[in-house]
């Protein structure tokens, strides 16, 4: 799939992968630098520029005062050395030639204001004012510094001097020269007579105006100081060696209109860099997008068992992903070529039945198509499909989409369903199923009056085999058992199974009445011959309650409880029976109802009652201890046995109350009774009740009655079905100091076993040995071995029903320990028991024993 991708963007991948942040980083860095540094340079430039102007503006500044000044000197040294003017103005002085050559005409000519010629005195001799005549308002208009300026030429002869001057009106660019005659003239002046020339001219408006117009500078203008130290400033000359005055004006900015000439190119470098790093940036999210999500696809493909399928317009397969060889075991390189139907074939029956890829995509995107491919191995896979055309620019490319392999959740959806309505060991219809059914037959009886029967059926017999063959037979006799009854039964009958060893029939075809009675023994003579359970062999056998429409009614759920009432009949009717309803059996289930709760209102309101029989050491006949018997005076049907009220109690969850109440009263009489034992006898129902230890040691403690006096009977039912928790129970009573007792040993299948199994403290023979003792021959035998046992195993043996004095000489020869029956005494009510040990005398036991004496000895001779 990699190499497919890569296919698509063989270009494109490569700069993705070029376009890494490894690269676009540092170029960032370097372009963001040279940024920098073209900004920091043109800054410079700029900077550089305008102090270059503003020399080049100073200079031009100085060089306007030069020009003025240089003009003046030489004005003013052409006149001063000249034969003419030392003829005219020192030698023989002449106004009027002054006035025309250095008065008027020079203001006239070359525009200086003021010109003045001083005598060796620095009186003024001469001296014009903007063309008017007038020598000392010309020397006033110099101000004071003038002299300072003559000073400068300290009477030499030919020299000059330059300042500008503070005037009376303001400052006057000045120069001065000593009138002297031409080189080579033979004109002399005499030592001490020179006179001095002066032209000046006034620096005002006009100057600065001719200056910036000559040099083009803005805003000049003259100040005593610089007064604004931003602005760029040009020194006039004084006498001093300071300045006289500065110049300023305005600098051009140039710089800044250079600025602004780079600027727009700056920024739009900036702008493209700035885009450049977003396109960049994004083309890199769009690479890493690309990235991700190949990884993400190759993932997929990778792992998952969907596969990808591509075709041309003619539905010939371009591609299939490596997923396919996974699911289908087809190389998918071989299928490129081929027409996509051989590889999908359309599954008849499913939603999108029976139609191609392109008649689906024709409407739009498709899922949930269902298709079959047959497998490299064979077999048929069936695959649900996804898919669509693919355009471009309008015209089809082809179509893609999706293969998915259901066969396996197909098939566990086909067989969930198959268990919903199946019994998973035997494959039997279950109650579900069986209920459907009977409700359709239900049906069909009350539209049509067609007759059905329903027969509910219990293994008789199939715990022990459970419990000794163990559950792996036990499962396969049901199968078995499930078997035979699918042979007994016709096609359109049912043979379900209800749950443990329960199993129910629903006969159909019923021709004559006598067909379910036939199919009923047929089941009892099937289920009844042995089963072979892979080892053992083994024997069970059924009990049948029937019940049939439409005699007994068309509901379903009524017939099934009728048909089980049948059961219960069958089944305490002795069992391997079949039973029929009758309506009788209603009234004895509505009877056991009323029993039951009469039995509840008994235990609330009294009517129970314990009475207690003595039990008797066989030897010395002294009585040692009591077991307590239960009596229910019931209102209507008079005094009842245990046997009327344990199995009801039993079945209804009645014997916790009923067994808590008897161990309390017991308790509470024995309390009474000085050191007699008080036996009590526990059902295994009641035995298994989770808090029956509990129970027993609360009883205790209320009672006050001390624990060894207690012996509590137990059967061995109570141990047939033990996977160790009775045991431990029983170890838990016996470490309150409570005795066990076996009670009716004898009667089980395997009562021996048990008794290693727990240190009980006594064996009760059953009343059935000890009634036959005297009577058959091999019972003695019995009993004899069952003393033995005891003596081997340290138990004592207490003899049940001993009514003659016969049966008791019998068991003191074996060695009984213990007595107990009608021979010493009926059960009596608590109140009686008093009197029985008050009056209780040991010879009078041995009477009817000295009776027999003749008849043992006689035995015990033969
Ligand atoms: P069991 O434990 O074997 O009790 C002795 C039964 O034999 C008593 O019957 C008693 O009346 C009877 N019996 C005593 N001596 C003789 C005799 O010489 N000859 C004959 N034929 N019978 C004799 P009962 O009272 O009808 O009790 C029947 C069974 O009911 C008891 O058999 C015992 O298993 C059970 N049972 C009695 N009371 C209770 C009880 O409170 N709780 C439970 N769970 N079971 C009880
Ligand atoms: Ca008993
Ligand atoms: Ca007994």
């Amino acid at each position: 799939m990699q190499a497919r991708i890569d296919q698509l963007h063989p270009f494109g991948t490569r700069l993705a992968e070029f376009a890494s942040t490894r690269v676009i980083v540092p170029l960032a860095v370097l372009v963001g630098v040279s940024l920098l540094f073209s900004v920091f340079a043109i800054y410079r430039s700029v900077h550089l520029q305008e102090a270059l102007q503003r020399e080049a503006e100073a200079r031009a500044v100085t060089q306007g005062v030069r020009t003025i000044a240089r003009a003046l000197t030489n004005e003013v040294r052409d006149y001063a050395w000249w034969d003419d003017a030392v003829h005219h103005l020192v030698l023989e002085p002449d106004a009027d030639w002054a006035d025309a050559n250095v008065g008027r005409y020079i203001y006239q000519s070359f525009g200086y204001d003021l010109s003045l010629v001083l005598d060796e005195h620095d009186r003024s001799i001469f001296g014009q004012v903007e063309g008017t005549s007038d020598p000392d308002a010309a020397r006033d208009r110099l101000g004071p510094e003038l002299p300072l300026l003559i000073a400068e030429l300290d009477g030499h002869d030919r020299a000059t001097a330059f300042a500008v001057l503070h005037g009376m009106d303001g400052l006057y660019a000045t120069a001065a020269a000593t009138i002297v005659p031409e080189a080579g003239s033979p004109l002399t002046v005499a030592a001490g007579g020179h006179r001095t020339l002066v032209f000046a001219e006034r620096l005002a408006e006009e100057f600065l105006t001719d200056l910036g117009t000559d040099f083009g500078l803005a805003g000049l203008n003259f100040h005593a100081e610089p007064a604004d130290p931003t602005r760029p400033a040009a020194v006039l000359p004084s006498l001093t060696g300071t300045a006289a005055a500065y110049i300023q004006w305005t600098p051009a900015d140039t710089g800044r209109a250079q600025l602004f000439l780079m600027l727009p190119g700056l920024l739009g470098t900036i702008l493209f860099c700035g885009i450049a790093a977003l396109l960049i940036h994004a083309r890199d999210r769009v690479y890493r997008e690309i990235r991700e999500s190949e990884a993400r696809f190759r993932d997929i493909s990778q792992t998952a068992t969907d596969w990808i399928w591509e075709t041309d317009p003619e539905l010939r397969l371009t591609f299939v992903s490596d997923a396919c060889q996974r699911s289908l075991e087809l190389n998918p390189e071989e299928l490129v070529g081929r027409p996509l139907h051989e590889l999908l074939r359309p599954q008849h029956g499913s939603t999108t039945e029976a139609r191609d890829v392109a008649e689906l995509a024709a409407v739009g995107p498709f899922a949930h198509a269902v298709y079959r491919a047959q497998a490299g191995s064979g077999e048929d896979h069936v695959l649900r499909v996804a898919g669509k055309a693919v355009w471009r620019d309008g015209a089809l490319l082809g179509y893609r989409g999706i293969a998915t392999d259901v066969t396996a959740e197909i098939g566990a959806l086909e067989q969930a369903r198959f268990l919903a309505h199946h019994d998973a060991l035997t494959g039997l219809p279950n109650r579900v199923l069986l209920q459907d059914r009977l409700d359709e037959a239900a049906a069909r009886c009350r539209r049509r009056g067609i007759p059905a029967a329903v027969l509910c059926l219990d293994l008789d017999g199939f715990k022990e085999i459970n419990d000794t063959l163990g559950h792996t037979a036990g499962d396969l006799l049901l199968v078995r058992c499930g078997e035979r009854l699918r042979g007994c039964v016709r096609g359109g009958d049912t043979v379900a199974r209800q749950g443990g060893d329960e199993f129910a029939i629903l006969q159909t075809d019923i021709e004559r009445p006598a067909d379910v009675e036939m199919l009923c023994r047929r089941i009892v003579e099937a289920v009844a011959l042995p089963f072979d359970l892979d080892g053992p062999a083994a024997q069970v056998t059924v009990s049948i309650g029937v019940a049939v429409m439409p005699e007994d009614g068309d509901d379903a759920a009524r017939l099934l409880q009728q048909a089980d009432l049948a059961l219960y009949r069958a089944k305490s009717g002795g069992r391997n029976q079949y039973c029929f309803y009758e309506a009788a059996m209603d009234r004895q289930l509505r009877e056991r109802r009323q029993a039951e709760t009469d039995l509840r209102a008994a235990l609330v309101h009294g009517g129970l009652q314990l009475l207690y029989q003595p039990q008797v050491d066989c030897v010395s006949g002294a009585l040692v201890g009591v077991e307590a018997l239960l009596r229910w005076r019931h209102p209507v049907r008079g005094m009842l046995p245990p046997a009327e009220i344990i199995p009801l109690a039993e079945e209804t969850g009645a014997i916790h109350a009923l067994g808590a109440w008897v161990l309390r009263t017991a308790f509470a009489d024995g309390t009474r009774w000085g050191e007699l034992h008080v036996s009590v006898n526990v059902s295994p129902v009641q035995f298994r009740q989770a808090d029956f230890v509990a129970t027993v040691a609360g009883a205790l403690a209320d009672s006050g009655l001390a624990p060894r006096r207690l012996e509590l009977e137990v059967t061995e039912g109570l141990l047939v079905h033990d996977n160790g928790t009775a045991l431990a129970v029983l170890a838990e009573l016996k470490a309150l100091g409570v005795r066990i007792t076996m009670d009716d040993f004898g009667t089980g299948y395997s009562s021996l076993a048990y008794l290693h199994r727990f240190p009980f403290d006594k064996i009760k023979i059953d009343r059935s040995f000890i009634r036959q003792l005297g009577g058959r021959p091999n019972t003695q035998a019995i009993v004899r071995a069952m003393v033995q046992l005891g003596r081997s195993l340290a138990v004592p043996i207490c003899a049940e029903g001993v009514e003659t004095p016969g049966q008791l000489a019998h068991l003191r020869a074996e060695g009984c320990m213990e007595a107990q029956g009608f021979l010493f005494a009926h059960p009596v009510p608590a109140g009686d028991v008093a009197d029985l040990v008050a009056g209780w005398r040991a010879e009078d036991v041995g009477k009817p024993l000295r009776l027999l004496t003749a008849n043992g000895a006689e035995h015990s001779a033969a």
